[in-house]
């Protein structure tokens, strides 16, 4: 019942985006109402031609009664080409309407967000998942308001020929509008949970792509395989039990509509035989009865179709819905960062990404000054890239503050605050398109010789000419063809060219060979220049230059110095130096 109550709660919301295009949805409710005239105009001609064959009439009387149906028949034919090209325009409109909404939420609420969830979830509900919502959307919503009106026209004018049968018609088609609507606690957690199944075949087979490379390395393949034939298994079965919850619906409909038709037929047979009504009345009872069934169907039709897209909306709501954890305040600072070179300091800064999960950082209280290069390390898990994650908003501390150029960075505007950050990621994305595009991602105004100057200073651009179509050449999924000295210089060019004051460097853990490794080297320190730097060191080869080095040991700053004083002290720092020494990296 719970479910029943939430789905109809989830159809009013979803026909407020209907609102959205009124316009279109009149426009399509006028002509629909235009193509149930030319129904009636049929039913109505071919009934009187009807009783006219019955009352002996000459043939010659027929003739305008069949042209005029003809006639109906055929501007049918041309509104119902109008109604169906209008209905894609519709369809494509508000589709695009709810995508932009859901993904630019899920941008605003961030990495914080996605990390939780798995991408082939988020895949299959805005592709997909908004694609099913076009039946409800574009053909129910409207179909419901034209056959209403068209409903309550034919209602009338068969009540004025005659109240009972005309009484009886009007029942039998509530009860069409009606009966559907009983099923739907039945069909809502059949159809629930065959788009569960859904995306979570979405979801496997996103994950076994994604990590192909992995998966045949170690052999896994046929476990992997397994799982997927599984899900296709559960997928399947739940197919199957949505369409027969399905066909008993419409069965159940049919029967209403044939039992409804006799009913009706025998009613007006015998209301003739009373001598209440003529022979020509019962012709066109009969007639416009099939006229009341024809779009009762089609609204049974629509509305099955629709009970997918009412399972996405359940989905889609719960990111539309959901707070935003990273918020801004009315009036955000968005030009500080421009003057000068910024001083970054951490006060008391406590982090844990789960109420119930151990802190990622504690207590951690940082000042590096303006221009300076600060080293962060610390053995893996110790809260490196967390820090990362909180210089750039991705998350916000649950106590403590990040403060940049004197200012918590809560007061900056979001989009400000990560346009003056340059970030060279662990791991590089490269998104589909060309490798200039992907460089020019970080400025996109910048034209074609920024573009190659920024990638000359990561030491990226004699590689890139060294391809067979330069800036032009297409990226492979992921940039899957490039190594990965080549990927971090194209996430260097980025950095250079976004021109950032505050740098951050969060150090690629794969080794990559000795001449990658002095291209990347000599390129940071270009870049490093006039800017304030903090470097997540993974490999402690890199840092020894670096104005601070500050050590995170189970997220708490436990060391702070240059290299020498650290090596003196003789403490974490120096044991890691040895740790790595020993594995040679
Ligand atoms: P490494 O050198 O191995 O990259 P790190 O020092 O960068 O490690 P973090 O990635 O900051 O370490 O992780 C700190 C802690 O937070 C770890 O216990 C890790 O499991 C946890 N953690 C990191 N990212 C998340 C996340 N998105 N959700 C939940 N916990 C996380």
């Amino acid at each position: 019942m719970a479910s029943y109550r939430y789905h109809l709660g989830a159809y009013g919301r979803l026909a407020l985006y209907v609102g959205a295009i009124k316009h279109e949805v009149a426009i399509k409710v006028i002509i629909s109402l235009g193509v149930n005239a030319t129904y009636i105009a049929q039913a109505v001609l071919m009934a009187r031609a009807v009783s006219l064959v019955f009352s002996r009439s000459p043939l010659s009387t027929l003739i305008p009664y069949i042209l005029g149906a003809l006639g109906a028949v055929a501007v049918r034919g041309i509104l119902s080409r109008r109604f169906e090209i209008y209905a894609k325009v519709m369809a494509a409109k508000v589709k695009t309407k709810i995508r932009f909404l859901v993904f630019d939420k899920i941008l605003r609420l961030g990495p914080g967000y996605i990390h939780h969830q798995r991408s082939g979830r988020i895949q299959s509900m805005t592709l997909d998942g908004i694609e099913s919502l076009e039946p409800f959307l574009v053909n129910y919503v409207p179909h419901i308001v034209s056959i209403a009106i068209t409903g309550f026209a034919i209602g009338l004018y068969l009540f004025r020929l005659d109240w009972l049968t005309g009484l009886a018609t009007i029942v039998a088609m509530l009860l069409c509008v009606g009966v559907p609507y009983l099923t739907v606690p039945l069909v809502s957690r059949s159809i629930v949970s065959y788009w569960r199944s859904y995306a979570s075949l979405n979801a496997q087979y996103v994950d076994s792509i994604q990590g192909m490379n992995t998966l045949k390395a170690f052999n896994a393949g046929k476990k992997k395989g397994a799982e997927l034939a599984a899900d296709a298994l559960d997928f399947y079965r739940n197919q199957i039990r949505n369409t027969t919850y399905s066909l008993i619906d419409s069965g159940l409909m049919m029967l209403l509509m044939g039992v409804a038709s006799c009913i009706t037929a025998a009613l007006a047979a015998y209301r003739t035989d009373l001598g209440i009504i003529t022979a020509g009345s019962v012709a066109v009872f009969l007639f416009l009865g099939i006229e009341c069934a024809r779009p009762m169907a089609d609204l049974n039709a629509y509305w099955h179709n629709s009970f997918l897209g009412l399972s996405v909306a359940e989905g889609l709501f719960t990111i539309i819905d959901r707070e935003l954890s990273i918020t801004e305040k009315d009036k955000p600072d968005t030009l500080s960062l421009d003057r000068t070179l910024p001083e970054v300091a951490l006060r008391s800064l406590s982090f844990a990404y789960r109420a119930d999960a151990r802190a990622a950082l504690q207590g951690v209280s940082l000042d590096i000054g303006a221009g300076q290069t600060a080293a962060v390390v610390g053995p893996s898990g110790s809260g490196k890239s967390t820090l990362v994650n909180l210089l750039l908003r991705f998350y916000d501390p649950q106590e403590g503050e990040i403060r940049i150029g004197g200012t918590d960075i809560r007061d900056y505007g979001l989009d400000y605050l990560q346009s003056r950050i340059a970030v060279v990621f662990q791991e590089t994305y490269l998104f589909s398109g060309t490798i200039g595009e992907n460089i020019r991602m970080a400025r996109p105004d910048s034209d074609d010789a920024a573009v190659i100057r920024a990638a000359q200073a990561a030491n990226a651009h004699d590689f890139i000419m060294a391809l067979p179509q330069g800036y032009q050449t297409p990226i492979s999924e992921r940039g899957a063809t490039l190594s990965g000295g080549e990927r971090q210089r194209l996430a260097i060019a980025r950095a250079v060219l976004k021109d950032a004051p505050l740098l951050i460097l969060d150090e690629a853990t794969s080794s990559v060979d000795a001449k990658s490794e002095a291209l990347i080297q000599q390129a940071l320190e270009r870049i490093m220049k006039d800017r304030t730097t903090i470097v997540i060191a993974h490999r402690l080869s890199t840092i020894k230059n670096a104005d601070k080095i500050c050590v995170l040991d189970e997220g708490r700053l436990v060391e702070e110095g240059t290299h020498e004083q650290l090596l003196a002290r003789n403490g974490v720092y120096a044991r890691l130096i040895n740790t790595q020494r020993k594995t040679g990296e």
